[in-house]
């Protein structure tokens, strides 16, 4: 059976659907990177904000539109509004967060599919526009906390975390298969352990993982920044821990961090940020932060602009607050106007771009080492390749031959179209 796999939004979506792919390869099924070659679709759904379920809308129906007839659909988006899933195109089964292991399952039930025989199935990037060079490794899902505009607790429920055994299973499938960076994932990853009562902690993890495999590259996908404490520190000094941490802020004002229901005010999380630079002078800090709060005043924005330009971020994501169904947000009162939201956007986006480019500055004419991504032009034996940094950094080199993931030793020689640009040493 030719399956063609879809994932929408977050890392864990991806890395979930790695996982899927995995399993049907084991049972000799072949995954296909284009539609119109599908026998069934399987899509991974997110739901964090109102554009996200709109593009997931639009994906099912690309893949109806291009004649695949079964799509099954899970994720987020499934979970919170199945009503509306279920009458897409083509859309055959449902499955929400919960019951996203039961498709395997039903697929070898429905198709009298024999499971694979080996138990350890060695990662292979997915084929087309999902593929991706570095292993997402899923450790955890779910939260156990409140935030009022978040609709992922929602859809993933209370924190879960996988087991040690599980997590190193799936390291080593990835290692196996020739992967250079690990980037451990999960909703509110810095939770790990929590549950499994046995005192074991996520540095504790990161620690044994480097320990029992040695990965080239460990990296977190993003901590909410309550959850760091010392602990942490000893394993941001191994050489091969990626120096980026992505630290959700979401508002620089305290008054709209409160209706929010964050667990840390601006004071302690600039604390933590000088802590952590004061170590780790280069450490690339990126987070998320949202504009247009329900009751996020012209004073409470100017206030939140403010101690964001103050932190000079390496890079961020700016969203406009989007009412989630079922949050306690959305039924709050002092809406922001679509247009005034779209002002503070971008007045926080150039905040954003202006520290990024400082951060990237600091590294011209510094020898950084890049993880080869992709090859974003080609003509005979000379290749234009993309790829990161340990600090999230994006480079461009001119290479004679394909070193996509290959790890090079690179002199960053000038920025250009928000890149850097680098020559080989
Ligand atoms: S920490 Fe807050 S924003 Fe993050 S997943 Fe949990 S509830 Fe949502």
């Amino acid at each position: 059976m030719k399956v063609f796999l879809e994932s929408i939004g977050c890392r864990l979506n991806l890395s979930e659907i790695e996982k899927i792919a995995a399993e049907l390869r084991n049972a000799g099924h072949e995954i296909v990177g284009d539609t119109s070659d599908a026998d069934i679709a399987i899509v991974n759904t997110c739901a964090v904000t109102s554009s996200a379920s709109a593009d997931s809308r639009k994906s099912i129906r690309r893949i109806a539109n291009s004649g695949c007839e079964k799509i099954y659909v899970t994720g987020c988006y499934a979970t919170v509004a199945p009503e509306t899933v279920i009458d897409l195109p083509s859309v055959v089964s449902l499955y929400s967060n919960d019951g996203k292991k039961d498709i395997i399952t039903d697929l070898f039930e429905q198709f009298q599919i024999q499971p694979g025989i080996s138990t350890s199935v060695v990662r292979e990037p997915l084929p087309g526009k999902n593929h991706r060079t570095r292993a997402f490794i899923k450790a955890q899902d779910g939260c156990d906390n409140h935030c009022t505009f978040c609709l992922t607790r929602i859809a993933r429920g209370k924190s879960v975390s996988q087991t040690k055994t599980e997590i190193f299973v799936d390291v080593e499938n990835a290692l196996k298969g020739g992967a250079k960076e690990i980037v451990l994932t999960g909703v509110n990853l810095g939770s790990w352990g929590k549950d499994l009562r046995d005192g074991f902690t996520l540095p504790k993890l990161i620690s044994q993982i480097i320990n029992r495999y040695s990965p080239n590259r460990i990296r977190l996908s993003s901590l909410e920044p309550w959850d760091i404490d010392r602990s942490y520190f000893r394993v941001f000094e191994h050489p091969s821990f990626c120096q980026h941490l992505h630290l959700p802020l979401q508002s620089g004002s305290d008054v709209v961090l409160m209706k929010m229901g964050r667990k840390m005010l601006t004071k302690e999380y600039q604390e933590l940020i000088q802590n952590i630079r004061s170590d780790f002078p280069e450490m690339a800090i990126t987070t998320d932060l949202m504009v247009g709060f329900p009751g996020e005043s012209e004073k409470d924005f100017i206030e939140s602009i403010a101690f964001v330009k103050n932190l000079n971020f390496s890079g961020g994501h700016v969203f406009r607050y989007s009412p989630r169904p079922g949050t306690p947000a959305a039924k709050m009162d002092k809406i922001v106007q679509e247009k005034e939201k779209i002002y503070r956007s971008k007045k926080m986006r150039q905040v954003i771009a202006d520290s990024e480019d400082q951060y990237k500055k600091k590294f011209l004419n510094k020898k950084l080492s890049v993880l080869w991504e992709k090859i974003e032009k080609q003509d005979k034996e000379n290749y234009l390749l993309s790829g990161l940094t340990g600090n999230y950094l994006r480079v461009t080199v001119a290479a004679h031959e394909d070193l996509q993931n290959m790890i090079s030793e690179v002199q960053i020689i000038k920025i250009e179209n928000n890149h850097l640009l680098g020559q080989i040493v």
